[in-house]
């Protein structure tokens, strides 16, 4: 079993855990057949940026509440 990235029609992006040679899934999101999206490094930069940004409003966050002694809704 291993970890791969499926796209389907409408977009929705999932990650699965299958066996190496499947090629397609059925969409959890709208139940369409999802193929497998090989090395798109893309997607991989994006969610790298986001993921970066959250770190940084995470941190910002933070300060923000030490400075005035409350914990923020997220
Ligand atoms: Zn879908």
């Amino acid at each position: 079993m291993i970890m791969h990235t499926f796209s389907c029609s409408n977009g929705h992006i999932n990650e699965k855990l299958v066996k190496m040679d499947t090629k397609e899934v059925e969409c959890p999101d709208c139940d369409q057949i999802a193929t497998k999206v090989i090395g798109c490094p893309k997607i991989k930069t994006d969610s790298w940026k986001s993921t970066r940004k959250w770190a940084k409003q995470r941190e910002t966050q933070v300060k923000y509440e030490r400075k005035h002694g409350i914990t923020l809704q997220t």
